[in-house]
């Protein structure tokens, strides 16, 4: 992390986890325990879409933010199922995860997609939080820097300079999701670092050393420490330690450091 030139971000995402029932206690434990101690970041909560309202209320007088896990790339109109970035701005999300590799994986979202829906985001006044990064097998050929530079690439296409300033980039190795494994500090710093240099070649120096960079990928409150102490990794993107108030909130500290 480095405060002075960037924000530092722990996002939680919840995936299909919880229920709006459950905001409330969540919400009042993690607000327990990091009370008072969060001002060294900006912390937040993606929740699925029925519990974002709920979200947003329970978690607006500790300075919490609630974001979503997807949204529609089109505006409105005759789209069974989707939800506009109009449409999450209305119910108080500040944030929306954009391309996460389950979303690429299991419904078929690519790079275009993925580019379109961060632009509407920025267009509705959200924040992307844009995910990239690799599966086990382009890890092995030696292809994870090439990969992560065109996803950047094509997820940035066409953002101005001025927008470059509410997105937020999450390196999420595949192999690492879901599965304990985590990638070293050392390897995530170094493509956490990539990232920052190819968003330097779009937009300059001043632009890279100001987005945040988040790893994502089986982060928790062991590991937390040593993946946060990295110069290029400005927070986390949490799946699993992110659903008890305890394990989020320990990962939360951990970024005070
Ligand atoms: C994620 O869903 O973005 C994620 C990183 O999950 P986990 O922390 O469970 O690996």
């Amino acid at each position: 992390m480095n405060r002075e030139l960037r924000k530092t971000v722990i996002a939680g995402n919840w995936k299909m986890n919880l229920l709006a029932s459950d905001v409330k206690a969540y919400a009042d434990g993690l607000t327990a325990l990091v009370s008072g101690f969060h001002n060294w970041c900006e912390v937040v909560v993606c929740t699925p879409f029925t519990s974002l309202s709920d979200a947003v209320r329970a978690f607006k007088d500790a300075k919490i933010s609630a974001g979503a896990q997807n949204m529609s790339q089109h505006d409105a109109g005759a789209y069974t199922g989707e939800v506009s970035g109009a449409q999450l701005k209305d119910a108080g999300a500040e944030y929306v995860i954009i391309g996460h590799s389950e979303r690429r994986e299991m419904y078929g979202e690519t790079d275009g997609t993925v580019n379109k829906k961060a632009a509407k985001a920025l267009e509705s006044s959200l924040s992307p939080i844009i995910c990239v990064g690799e599966s086990l097998s382009q890890r092995e050929i030696g292809v994870t820097y090439d990969l992560v530079a065109l996803q950047i690439k094509a997820a940035l296409s066409g953002i101005s300079p001025d927008d470059m300033r509410r997105v937020v980039i999450a390196y999420e190795p595949i192999w690492a999701i879901g599965t304990g494994k985590t990638a070293t500090p050392e390897d995530a710093q170094d493509v956490c670092r990539e990232i920052r240099n190819v968003i330097g070649s779009l937009y300059g120096e001043q632009t890279a050393n100001s987005t945040p960079v988040l790893y994502g990928g089986s982060m928790n409150d062991n590991n937390a420490f040593d993946l946060l102490a990295m110069p290029d990794i400005d927070g986390g993107l949490i799946g699993g330690a992110s659903l008890k108030p305890e394990s989020f909130a320990a990962i939360i500290k951990a970024a005070n450091q």
